[in-house]
């Protein structure tokens, strides 16, 4: 009964093989979706643009500058094929589509899932990982254990599955970083947060703080979040680049941080540290603290006028390449929308379409008043894809046609249950309610 079939864990499904459903797009803001597709596919192509050369010096990027999407490098990947960045900004927007909302022990559970069995990966295995994120994912299944003690769980898919709000409940700690975790790795993984939230910006801005706090403990690392979703949201809402990187831009939007102020280097970013017109020579850096990449990323959407420029110009910085270029991607890609971003980088991006489903359904269901869709499959054919967007009748929660499907497909579950061909990790996926 699922719609967008996430596969679960065990059947190493790669993202590109992974079906796809059309959302209701057709009832929403043709230009908002324009920049949330935008937004997401922005980070990714940034990730992998930039994989090519990550952890190179700022030396070699003079030497051998990048101009484009490439092959091989520091990982071997194929031009389009990205990292940790877009891996785990994937596994977070499925678990908020998953679940309708913001649950953030199955945020953690899901890049569990991309740890130790390379879901959501572009190759089907983990080949990155910042150390904060290890550290904290490792400290998670840490007390996973003690949770699946406690709950007398019988297998592992039993203890990834525990309701959010009963592991609250006995006062369970979900922030598992350890503490002065100041890189840029929430960062890196943020926008489908204020993507799926921006009609609420004062969440949107709380929960890109809770979304980096899970592996990121220091204040500055959930500031910078916190300072960029609000920027994002900014952006999908379609405020003016002079508004967006304003030294105003934190006082003119108070209400969206809920009087609670910002650490005080990001109030140092906030008010133009990054408007500096020799870059690396001013310096600033491609380096992995968040504050030095949220420079990076600024200083190449402020500098330049169109994506691509913006995109070379931070990769060419050298050293965290593919995450200063998936942050700014986020923001330029919101920025620029969707159709903006080149066309042979979009062709190339591995799963592209996927990426662009996502961002639809992000965009659909992060409307609080929407109704079930009507079931439609397609397997990897977007232009079928398309065309199911006219069919879906948003209405249909009162239909009878809707009421025998849902008691078809809970008949289906139940029967699934018993049968033994049934995966141990169930797959996920948006339920018709
Ligand atoms: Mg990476």
């Amino acid at each position: 009964m699922s719609m967008v079939q996430f596969p679960s864990p065990q059947e190493n499904l790669l993202p590109e093989d992974i079906i796809l459903v059309e959302s209701a797009t057709n009832s929403q803001d043709a230009t908002v979706l324009d920049r949330i597709k935008g937004s997401l596919v922005g980070l990714a192509v940034g990730d992998a643009v930039g994989a090519s050369v990550e952890f190179r010096p700022r030396d070699y990027l003079v030497a051998n500058p990048v101009h484009d999407m490439m092959s091989g490098g520091t990982w071997g990947l194929k031009a389009g094929k990205w990292t940790d960045d877009t891996s785990m900004a994937l596994c977070l927007a499925s678990s908020l589509i998953t679940h309708k909302g913001f649950n953030p022990y199955d945020q953690m559970v899901r890049y569990k899932w991309w740890y130790k069995d390379g879901y959501l990966s572009s190759t089907g295995y983990c080949f990155d990982i910042g150390k904060a994120t290890r550290d904290s994912l490792e400290e998670f299944q840490r007390r996973q254990n003690q949770l699946k003690k406690l709950f007398k769980c019988r297998t592992q898919s039993d203890v990834d599955q525990i309701p959010f709000d009963r592991i609250k409940a006995i006062g369970f700690d979900i922030n598992c970083s350890q503490s002065g975790a100041a890189g840029n790795g929430a960062l890196m993984r943020l926008n489908p947060v204020p993507l799926f939230f921006y009609r609420k910006p004062s969440q949107a801005v709380d929960l890109s703080g809770a979304s980096a706090r899970l592996t990121h403990g220091d204040e500055v690392a959930v500031d910078a979040c916190r300072y960029y979703g609000a920027l994002i949201v900014a952006a999908i809402l379609g405020e003016s680049k002079g508004d967006l990187l304003s030294d105003q831009f934190c006082q003119i939007h108070m209400s969206w941080f809920n009087s609670q102020k910002l650490d005080s280097d990001i109030l140092r970013v906030a008010a133009g540290s990054f408007k500096k017109r020799r870059g690396y020579d001013d310096g600033i850096r491609g380096k992995g603290h968040v504050v030095t990449s949220l420079e990076a990323a600024l200083w190449a959407f402020w500098s330049t006028n169109n994506f691509k420029e913006g995109v070379l110009n931070v990769i060419n910085l050298g050293d965290d390449t593919d995450t200063t270029a998936a942050i700014y991607g986020q923001l330029a890609g919101a920025y620029y929308g969707y159709d903006k971003i080149p066309n042979d980088w979009k062709d190339k991006l591995y799963a592209n379409k996927l990426i662009v489903c996502i961002a639809e359904w992000l965009q659909v269901l992060g409307q609080p008043d929407t109704q079930p869709v009507q079931r439609q499959r397609t397997s990897r054919n977007v232009s079928a894809i398309q065309q199911t967007t006219n069919h879906i009748d948003v209405n249909l929660q009162s239909s009878r046609e809707f009421k025998s499907m849902i008691s078809e497909n809970l008949q289906q579950n139940h029967h699934e249950k018993s049968s033994k061909t049934v995966p141990r990790y169930p797959r996920s996926g948006i339920l018709i309610q």
